[in-house]
């Protein structure tokens, strides 16, 4: 699926800027962050300078469009894996100006613009009532707690597609009160994607937390991504090395999980692979 991008769900990565500043749970092993420190560029933190690129950069997207375009096909973006394009610093402005332009003319993708920040999009983002067919808005929530802060943001605004981002998964949530009225709700929720954190202290997703939300979503007519386990996964094997005991919330009752990392524990729940997507607009 990916062509220019190791992530399973998109085509391309664009970044417009590297560097970020951490505001929530999900944000406490930052792999963006670690990967900016390896390549030794000190962009992180609010005091921190961002870094930005020139023109051959902001050119590559152009070049995405026209392929795209030439197979009569629709190529997807994440923007962005490097950077928060809603985090409300005014050296970023000119950046952004810069990114709404490059959306314009590039209708044969599709953004996928994902915040931890859906209070700034408002502010931010040039589109009220009319946002272009070929942006879709995301907001990360990795627990209840978050869901109930971001959820009812990310739902006000009229992006053509609206999608979570459940990844790290830290906790069981509940959609309820936000997919009930599918039907008749003007901005409902088209798309989730789940995943268990991986790298150095990774937390574990319980199983019963990646299935709520896969049977949530079955439910609703949403559709359903579960990108991967991470760093644990559950297994039979009690007694093997790297093996601890949870007590799973949601199915209430003790699971055991193993520590065998992400490339081991794959991407498969109950034996199904995960890899729904909405329709373009
Ligand atoms: S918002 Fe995203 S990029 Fe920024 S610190 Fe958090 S996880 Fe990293």
């Amino acid at each position: 699926m990916a062509k220019n991008s190791s992530i399973e769900w998109t085509h391309h990565t664009f970044n417009p800027w590297w560097g970020c500043a951490k505001v929530s749970p999900a944000c406490a092993h930052c792999y963006a962050e670690a990967w900016a420190k390896r390549v030794g560029q000190n962009v992180w933190g609010g005091s921190a300078d961002r870094r930005f690129f020139g023109d051959k950069h902001w050119a590559e997207p152009l070049k995405w469009n026209e392929e795209a375009e030439a197979i009569g096909a629709r190529h997807r973006v994440f923007c962005a894996s490097m950077a928060d394009v809603f985090e409300p610093r005014t050296d970023l402005d000119p950046e952004r100006e810069k990114l709404w332009t490059l959306i314009q003319a590039t209708s044969s993708l599709d953004w996928l613009l994902l915040t931890k920040r859906p209070g700034s999009v408002g502010r931010l983002a040039p589109w009220r009532s009319d946002w272009p067919h070929n942006v879709w808005l995301g907001t990360t929530v990795e627990n209840q707690l978050w869901a109930e802060r971001r959820l009812p943001l990310l739902l006000q605004h009229a992006a053509r597609r609206r999608f979570l981002s459940c990844e790290p998964l830290l906790g069981p949530i509940d959609l309820s009160k936000w997919t009930k009225n599918r039907a008749a709700d003007l901005h409902p929720i088209d798309w989730i994607i789940a995943g268990g954190e991986s790298g150095p202290g990774a937390r574990p997703m319980l199983p019963g937390w990646a299935r709520q939300l896969r049977d949530q979503c079955g439910a609703a007519d949403i559709s359903f991504h579960f990108k991967q386990w991470g760093h644990w996964a559950p297994t039979e094997s009690v007694s093997a090395v790297g093996v601890e005991k949870f007590w799973d919330d949601v199915e209430g009752r003790d699971v055991t999980m193993r520590a065998n990392g992400k490339k081991v524990n794959g991407r498969s729940l109950d034996g199904q692979t995960w890899d729904q997507l909405p329709v373009a607009a």
